[in-house]
């Protein structure tokens, strides 16, 4: 039987800079290109139909430009290893090539199974490095130092010919997917050249507004890079984002001090994944054990008023409403919508995880989850903030853009009003001609009070015994060494 490797693409949709398909090619074998739309994943509670067409436009596009290798990328939906078992009546597979993944609990599970699946069928399974994050790491001592180096990394070209590649026959035995995608209105589309449209206008314009748009809900939407969903599906990688940036600011083509804000946020990016790599329990529990013993409650009604942008606070709801039907928030609302559950609504920051991975095009599990305990007050090394909606609103969305935009059963309400229209008299309400309770919902719970008991309940554990030990494992763990309290951790 012919001897082949495949490469298997994960979330890293691309070419350029893609070190497995890369090393794949480069090997002696012909390479066989396969991704496959798992039930595990494609049934499991986090993903989304936009996740789902976000990758359909992403392969397709792939496709199109693996025609030149007379290739394209073979695409079933199966069990992982059943298909692998498969393809190997076929050909003798001789290495696997993926770039690593730092997934949720069923992704990790399912690599896991197909390790021992490759061991017993003597395949060599290798797995490169993604985003600058490290397997097996016990703690951050010289994790700057590898990141950096992985970041600075040259970027080798693609290059490839079609005898590179392997086709399976026509009468393979499994059907392959008939790929199609759609348009969605307001979200962003996959793909390298969507992600390189976005990046290039951010350096070549948008970024001049970055610093003062960033916590903006209406403006953060123009000025931000906006690569996040493309990272996070891997149609550009981070090396990449990272290294022309820099060029740029070496070359004075940018506005340097806004273009240090962008790039400092590279970081984090990688940051925050290594530590989900460390620390996989964090998409169940808190990372701190000391805040496994907090009693929140258990509301369904809340729950849904906020799912459903029905809180009665406008910036709570224009966002929810936002971004169900985007997919997109920038980071100021995302925590204001996760406090606004965690501490005013007092519910479990569980509740709403997986509610908000769902609706995240860009849901990157090692970021999401240490983010969600970040906002939600849970980690008891960083700053706990409780964000007042009212005050937000005011300061970030001062005209009413946002929330008018959003929650457009307020939108005739004219000056301050509308940042707490439960302040309006009946007067008010006919003139606006927005009746309380039944337009628009009165506030479903009092932000003073609730401001008091999250306050109390928080600051007081911090001193609780366990908290502190663990908040210095963590910090021992999960900082560098001579950096005990940085921002980022
Ligand atoms: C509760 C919560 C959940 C979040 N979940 C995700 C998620 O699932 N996926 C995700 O990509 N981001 C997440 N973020 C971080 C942040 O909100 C987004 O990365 C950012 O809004 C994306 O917009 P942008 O691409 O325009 O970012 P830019 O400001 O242009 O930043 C460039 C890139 O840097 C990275 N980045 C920016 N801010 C952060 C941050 N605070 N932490 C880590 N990396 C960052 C992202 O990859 C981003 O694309 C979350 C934040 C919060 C508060």
């Amino acid at each position: 039987m012919q001897k082949i490797n495949i490469f298997w693409f994960k979330r890293d949709l691309r070419i350029i800079d893609n070190v497995g398909l890369y090393n794949s090619v480069k090997s002696k074998y012909p390479t066989l290109l396969l991704y496959v739309f798992e039930p595990v994943i494609i049934n499991e509670d986090h993903y989304h139909n936009r996740h789902d067409n976000f990758v359909k436009q992403s392969l397709i596009e792939l496709n199109n430009n693996f025609d030149l290798y007379k290739t394209k990328i073979h695409v079933f939906e199966g069990e992982i290893k059943s298909i692998f078992t498969t393809i190997n009546k076929y050909y003798s597979i001789v290495n696997l090539y993926s770039m690593q993944e730092t997934g949720l609990q069923h992704t990790y599970l399912r690599d896991i199974g197909l390790k021992k699946w490759c061991d017993k069928n003597n395949i060599v399974w290798f797995e490169n490095i993604n985003n600058g994050v490290f397997r097996g790491l016990k703690n951050r001592n010289k994790w700057r130092e590898k990141w950096a180096k992985y970041m600075m990394t040259k970027i080798e070209p693609f290059r490839a010919k079609s005898s590179d590649f392997i086709n399976l026959p026509d009468k393979f035995e499994l059907k392959q997917k008939i790929l199609s995608s759609k348009i969605i209105p307001n979200v962003q589309a996959g793909g390298t050249k969507n992600a390189l449209l976005y990046f290039n206008s951010f350096l070549a314009d948008r970024h001049k507004k970055y610093q003062q748009s960033i916590s903006k809900p209406h403006n953060s939407r123009y000025h931000t890079g906006r690569i996040s969903p493309y990272l996070a599906w891997g149609n550009i990688s981070i090396r990449y984002v990272w290294q022309i940036a820099k060029k740029l600011k070496q070359e004075n083509k940018v506005n340097k001090f806004q273009i240090n804000a962008f790039t400092s946020r590279l970081r984090w990016q990688a940051h925050f994944i290594q530590k989900f790599e460390m620390e996989s329990k964090m998409q169940f529990l808190s990372i701190n054990r000391g805040y496994h013993k907090i009693i929140k409650i258990k509301n369904e009604k809340k729950l849904n008023a906020w799912k459903n942008g029905k809180t009665g606070y406008p910036i709570v709801d224009a966002s929810m409403r936002c971004l169900v039907q985007t997919g997109f928030l920038n980071f100021r609302m995302r925590a204001l919508i996760v406090s606004f559950l965690t501490h005013h609504l007092w519910i479990a920051w569980q509740e709403g995880a997986v509610f908000l991975a769902k609706n995240f095009l860009d849901f990157e599990p090692g970021i999401h989850y240490p983010q969600i305990q970040m906002q939600a007050g849970e980690t008891g090394i960083n700053m706990l903030r409780i964000y007042n909606p009212t005050k937000n609103a005011i300061e970030h969305d001062k005209n009413a853009e946002f929330i008018k935009k959003w929650v457009p059963e307020i939108s005739n309400i004219e000056g301050p009003l509308i940042f707490e229209p439960w302040k309006m008299t009946e007067i008010d309400q006919k003139s606006y001609d927005c009746k309380l309770g039944e337009d628009y919902p009165y506030p479903i719970v009092d932000i003073k009070k609730s401001y008091k008991n999250a306050s109390n309940i928080l600051w007081s554990m911090k001193n609780n015994k366990l908290v502190r030990s663990e908040s210095k494992r963590i910090l021992n763990k999960h900082t560098l060494s001579n950096r005990k309290n940085i921002m980022d951790t």
